[in-house]
């Protein structure tokens, strides 16, 4: 091995394998979109065409941001601090009612810019016009996980849900086979999806073989309104229709009892953790050290930006961290270790892309980032886990590569315009003020 299309080397590899492997004085050697090579070494011992010196810097496979509304981005700080199904009910529907697909794909470029910017290098989406979302991460060079959402009421984007399944069984044989676009079917939550919509979206994920995505046990106003009109509890009610399995990826889990954690781990259904959307909307807190602990798989993300309201994974593993803490009045909870791997390999696994990244490996795709250390708020380093948990940022990632492709050089985003997609970001925001009618 002594030639590669792009080396990366003088940092510290975090391999996140299996062993949790740390590799001081690493060097990784990229060809064409894969790992060649992973070691310690001089680069002398290997040439490339393009050369990282990561100037003692950490090297840790790209973060995965296991859910999230992209465009989302365009409501950004719209309506803060209000009850949950206040701020869906009259801000949230209202305005995603009036959106269209040119909307969609500038918030999600606006988004993407932000998640490689940020360290992110997969994201898993649920939204509308997803068509558009799968385009501007194509446009971005990010590996992502989309689907359209569904739901019984009337779409902007394809009016009656009959259409809907349609859509995203066309988003489904476009997509097929591509390097980086992985389609999901995903039906909203429990609440704004009658049985037959979840049993036919259900049939549908496992006709075509791709994951099924819901919103499950959000918040208590959820578990009131399915015992309401089924007497059970959210969980139950999606097993009893036959929903659960290793197929489906449940984002939130807040409100899960002991006996729905039973039933999640014994069907292998994958959770992800939200936890600053948790506490934003005043959700709660999701018993994630159970879940673990019980061996269900776990990811991280961020939710959509106008619960967050940001899309920066540091900021969520750090809260990830320091929540459960505070709860169990136990510091040893959720280390940082653990935390790393639901932002790498366990979200991989949650999206069923383990076989591809989130680790860094030889044989898997490149997706990988850089931190520069060499910064007043990260000297000195003892533990480089520590570091990535409670004290550095997304500004601190300073290159990222995906599928083998340069993102991100020096903080400079390669695939997209920045200047561009603000300038239109900030178009889209004059007509969320006229369709809200705030703010003048
Ligand atoms: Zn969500």
């Amino acid at each position: 091995m002594n030639q590669a299309d792009i080396l990366v080397y003088n940092g510290t590899i975090l391999t996140m394998d299996d062993q949790n492997k740390i590799i001081p004085d690493g060097l990784l050697a990229i060809s064409g979109n894969t790992i060649h090579h992973i070691g310690r070494g001089e680069k002398g011992s290997v040439s490339a065409e393009k050369e990282f010196d990561a100037e003692g810097g950490l090297i840790l496979p790209g973060l995965i941001n296991c859910h999230t509304h992209a465009a989302m981005t365009l409501f950004r700080g719209l309506a803060d601090d209000l009850p949950l199904m206040d701020w869906l009910n009259n801000y949230i529907f209202p305005v995603e009612g009036k959106m269209d697909d040119d909307f969609v794909r500038v918030g999600t470029l606006l988004a993407c810019a932000e998640m490689i910017m940020s360290g992110t290098t997969t994201f898993c989406d649920m939204y509308l016009f997803e068509e558009e979302v799968a385009r501007a991460a194509k446009e971005a060079g990010m590996r992502c996980l989309v689907g359209e959402v569904l739901y019984d009421f009337p779409s902007p984007n394809y009016g009656r849900v009959e259409n809907g399944f349609i859509y995203t069984e066309a988003l489904i044989e476009r997509w097929n086979g591509d390097s980086l676009i992985n389609i999901a079917v995903e039906p909203h939550s429990t609440f704004t999806c009658g049985v037959e919509l979840l049993v036919k979206a259900n049939d549908l994920a496992l006709r075509k073989g791709v994951p099924l995505i819901i919103h499950l046990a959000e918040t208590r106003q959820e578990l009131e309104e399915i015992d309401k009109r089924f007497g059970k509890r959210p969980a139950q009610h999606l097993k009893d229709l036959g929903l659960l399995g290793p197929h489906l990826i449940a984002d939130h889990c807040v409100h899960v009892s002991k006996s729905e954690i039973e039933l999640i781990a014994d069907h292998k259904v994958s959770v992800v953790h939200d936890p600053e959307s948790n506490m934003k909307l005043a959700s709660g807190i999701a018993p994630v050290p159970e879940m673990i602990a019980r061996g269900i798989r776990v990811g991280l993300g961020t939710d959509g930006c106008a619960s967050n309201n940001n899309l920066d994974l540091f900021g969520e593993m750090d809260m990830a961290a320091k929540l459960h803490k505070a709860q169990k009045l136990d510091p040893t909870v959720m280390d940082a270790q653990t935390i790393i791997r639901m932002a790498t390999i366990d979200g991989a696994r949650v999206l069923g892309f383990e076989e591809l990244t989130g680790s860094l490996e030889v044989g898997k795709r490149a997706d990988l980032i850089v931190i520069d250390i060499n910064k007043p708020h990260l000297i000195p380093m003892y533990n480089p886990y520590s570091h990535i948990v409670y004290a550095a940022s997304g500004h601190d990632v300073i290159h990222s590569i995906i599928d083998g492709r340069i993102v991100m050089e020096d903080r400079r985003l390669l695939t997209l315009d920045v200047e561009d997609i603000i300038g239109r970001s900030k178009e889209k925001s004059k007509k969320v003020r006229e369709w809200v009618g705030v703010f003048d």
